[in-house]
């Protein structure tokens, strides 16, 4: 089956298609979580500088660089870090690991609209398949109070169960309790998911990157709107929609 749908990924690309992927979606909607299962069926490189900067703040030797304060103010307060750390960033880590992959997955870049401009001169967007991951917004706030993530290799969990208007959740547990399932990393609440942090992080993808995303429909090959009211249980229908794209 794997087999099969990365050979369908890349049949996508050969007959020039696309080639690569972009997660859009408010902080909380699930584009780690779909990403990651993406990344997997397609065999695509799924590349989320949220993940790239908090791995680098842990790092000892990046402690003592003159940017390490302005990024860690950044990530825990829920602000954007600067667009050219960010890009460089990124296009390290594709340089590096994603020459042997279908082609690329982004989860939670661009985010401005400078961002689309640098990603545009490395990247033809217009092969690019936009996925708009859309969850409301009480409810994604709830389920970020309830994410826990592994201190180790950043996996996630959720501790939240919503049963609501339609929305049926089911508590994302691993199953070794308070540690990861996969690396037995400590399971820990990310310190941007506070409510006030959570809030702010909202207003400033309203502010920056909606627009961003009504630019990008306009370049990439096509855009597709995915509302996981059941989450995961959803992804199936997510996976079908991509590889029905003709
Ligand atoms: P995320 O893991 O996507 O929720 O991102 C966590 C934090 O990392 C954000 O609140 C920002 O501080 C920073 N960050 C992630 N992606 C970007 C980006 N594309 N541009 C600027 N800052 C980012």
């Amino acid at each position: 089956m794997f087999n099969q749908l990365s050979r369908r990924f890349a049949e996508a690309s050969k007959s020039q298609k696309f080639n690569g992927m972009i997660l859009f979606g408010l902080p909380g909607a699930g584009k780690g979580t779909y990403g990651s299962l993406v990344a997997k069926d397609f065999k695509v490189y799924k590349i989320a500088p949220g993940d790239l900067l908090r791995k680098i703040l842990k790092e000892d030797w990046f402690k003592s660089d003159p940017h390490y304060k302005t990024i860690k103010d950044a990530v825990e307060g829920g602000k954007l870090v600067a667009d050219n750390v960010v890009l460089d960033l990124v296009s390290t880590e594709y340089n590096r690991n994603a020459a042997n992959y279908n082609g690329v997955l982004f989860d939670g870049i661009p985010r401005t609209v400078r961002q689309a401009q640098l990603l545009k001169e490395k990247f033809d967007l217009s092969k690019f398949l936009l996925v708009n991951v859309i969850l409301r917004e009480d409810i994604l706030i709830e389920k970020l109070l309830g994410r826990r993530v592994c201190d180790g290799c950043g996996k996630n969990y959720n501790v939240c169960s919503i049963h609501k208007d339609g929305y049926e959740m089911e508590p994302l547990l691993s199953a070794k309790d308070d540690n990861c399932e996969v690396c037995n990393g400590k399971l820990i609440q990310r310190s941007d998911d506070k409510e006030d942090i959570i809030k702010k992080r909202i207003e400033v993808y309203k502010q920056e990157t909606f627009p961003v995303m009504a630019e990008l429909q306009k370049i990439v090959w096509r855009t597709m709107d995915f509302e996981p009211k059941r989450g995961v249980k959803d992804y199936p229908l997510l996976k079908k929609s991509i590889e029905d794209l003709k």
